[in-house]
């Protein structure tokens, strides 16, 4: 499968322009005077164009501790606050109240300062720029390294999700840049919390300071991308602003993610520099999976680093953007499931499967959220899909588009839903007089119509051919591939050390073949371990048996041993 490149769709609210540092290189910075503070309104206008627009972040950056500029206070105080920071808090609220997750970026902050805001925002940032001193931040107390390294321990000590990053052909030397990165290695070693590390190339502007500056070079940007990827832990993203460097060509040194990306406003601080729009997004990353994220990283939501003030707002978008895909999937599905969302493809006789989050029982009534289930269904689906075609069974399966994402065959659906049964459970149990864990004479085929209003009733062979759903040579042979289905699953599942209680399938035709349709998956089977009898299966979320992606992670360990969860 193809390198995954990631971004985020945001929306930029620089809430000041209003700065104590002076920095050699910026145009962003603005003396206090009229429109130096973006009012609420202006907020709640662009947060409300980012929540149609789909965006998922609202990136609050702004200058550093503005109240220590003379004359800046009145045109915050006007507003109703006494410190930027009281204002951002506001605002992150409304941000959040209106659909977006925020990530402030107010240059250097203290522990408490951080504290303070991270009940409001889902990750947070400093740019460390560089170790060295250089003249380019003279007149400037917050770029002091000290101060901006001690800011980010702190946010390591907080658990807060941090973008950091450095800035390429300020006067550093590529020696600098080395010791920069080894210092943002060393903290997230010692802390965990280093979620992505932006590489971005200084662009000069004219009227400035440093208007004669060259800039970095292509060169020294895939070298310093290269150098990151040497120094960096594999689990903090290298990401480069597609608006300012040459993606196409930087992305083979070692990228992993091109930033925030805003469909609704500019780069405020780098405004000459439009951003590639989504299809300029998707050709630049030709050859390369492009997948949507968040502002926190997966494995912070799952370690559950944020405050439970903005647990529901993040749930609710991870599942927007595994429901919407990578950008190339269209904006609406074909189909939506409880479980998987279909759509269609370039190709009309391809679907892309989603697979989502969710995680639904008794009909829809449980519902929740599970970060990584998409992909750990995913996964086994695959690869059971391909061990049922190595023994001659045709299932719907193509190839992986992405970890959660299935390229499949079209097929016409039969809406029936095949069960195999080897030992008693489940809805045999409450229906038959007959006690959970008996293990059945022989596998017992039983077909239910798939039909949610009317709770799924068990049908039989005749009604099957009289409703037309199909016939009965059609019939003989769904279950004699239900039955090979078991046959392979069981002899697997048993080396593995787990018995095979029971399972659904689903079929649908094409070309005038019957194809195994659907999922293999946790979801789909009950699975219980062959020592303990312990459930791995969709009956730890039903029942609340215990941490339902833990089991899932159990089988898919011992399934496919080299899986890397
Ligand atoms: P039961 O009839 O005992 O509820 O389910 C039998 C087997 O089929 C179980 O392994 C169960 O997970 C699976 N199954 C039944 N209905 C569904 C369904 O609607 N969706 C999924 N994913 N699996 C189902």
């Amino acid at each position: 499968m193809s390198s995954v490149i990631t971004y985020s769709r945001n929306v930029f609210l620089p809430l000041t322009f209003v700065c104590r540092n002076s920095c050699g290189y910026c145009i962003f910075r603005r003396p206090p005077g009229d429109g130096c503070v973006l009012s609420p309104d202006e907020v709640l206008q662009i947060l409300r164009r980012g929540a149609e627009a789909g965006c998922t972040e609202a990136l609050f950056t702004f200058g550093e501790r503005p109240e220590e500029v003379d004359g800046f206070l009145p045109f915050l105080e006007q507003f109703g606050y006494s410190s930027i920071l009281e204002y951002c808090h506001a605002m992150a609220e409304e941000a959040l109240r209106i659909g977006l997750l925020p990530h402030t970026n107010a240059g250097v902050m203290t522990a408490d300062e951080m504290k303070y805001l991270s009940d409001v925002n889902a990750s947070m940032g400093l740019m460390l720029e560089t170790t060295a001193d250089i003249p380019a931040h003279r007149n400037c107390l917050g770029k002091e390294p000290g101060r901006r390294i001690a800011m980010i321990e702190d946010a390591g000590r907080l658990k807060i999700p941090f973008t950091t990053g450095i800035l390429l052909g300020i006067g550093e030397t590529p020696s600098d840049r080395r010791q920069s990165l080894q210092v943002i290695a060393d903290l997230h070693k010692k802390y965990g919390h280093i979620q992505e590390i932006i590489i971005q190339n200084f662009c000069p502007k004219p009227g400035t300071e440093m208007s004669a500056f060259p800039g970095a070079s292509l060169r020294d940007m895939q070298e310093t991308v290269r150098m990151a990827k040497e120094i960096l832990p594999p689990d903090i993203a290298i990401q480069i602003p597609p608006n300012l460097a040459d993606a196409e060509k930087i992305l083979p040194c070692g990228v992993t993610d091109l930033g925030g990306i805003s469909p609704v406003t500019i780069d405020y601080v780098n405004p000459e520099h439009p951003w590639p729009a989504f299809d300029e997004l998707a050709a630049l990353t030709k050859g390369y999976t492009l997948q949507e994220r968040l502002c926190i990283y997966p494995q912070f939501i799952r370690k559950g680093w944020y405050h439970d003030k903005i647990r529901d707002r993040i749930i609710s978008l991870e599942n927007t953007i595994h429901m919407r895909g990578s950008s190339v999937i269209p904006a609406k599905p074909l189909y939506e499931g409880k479980a998987k969302s279909v759509y269609t493809s370039e190709n009309p006789d391809e679907l892309i499967v989603v697979f989502r989050n969710d995680m639904t029982a008794f009909n829809g009534v449980k519902h929740d959220l599970f970060t990584d289930k998409g992909r750990l269904n995913a996964t086994a689906s695959e690869f059971f899909m391909k061990m049922l075609e190595a023994e001659g069974i045709k299932t719907h399966y193509i190839r992986m588009s992405a970890p959660d994402k299935m390229i499949v065959r079209r097929l016409e659906m039969i809406p029936l839903e095949v069960i195999v049964r080897n030992v008693a459970a489940g809805s045999m149990t409450k229906k038959y007089p007959v006690a959970e864990g008996t293990v059945l004479d022989w596998p017992v085929v039983t077909i239910d119509y798939k039909d949610d209003e009317r709770g799924d009733p068990m049908i039989n062979d005749d009604l099957i051919q009289v409703l037309h759903i199909l016939t009965g040579d059609e019939l003989t042979q769904v279950k004699k591939i239900a039955l090979l289905v078991n046959t392979v699953l069981t002899r697997f599942f048993d080396e593995c050390g787990i018995c095979l209680v029971d399972f659904k399938l689903e079929f649908g035709k094409a070309g005038g073949n019957i194809f195994l349709g659907d999922e293999i998956s946790m979801d789909s089977m009950r699975l219980w371990d062959k020592e303990t009898g312990e459930s791995f299966d969709k009956d730890v979320y039903r029942f609340d048996k215990g941490d339902v992606i833990t089991a899932y992670r159990n089988v898919l360990k011992r399934i496919i041993p080299e899986f890397s969860l």
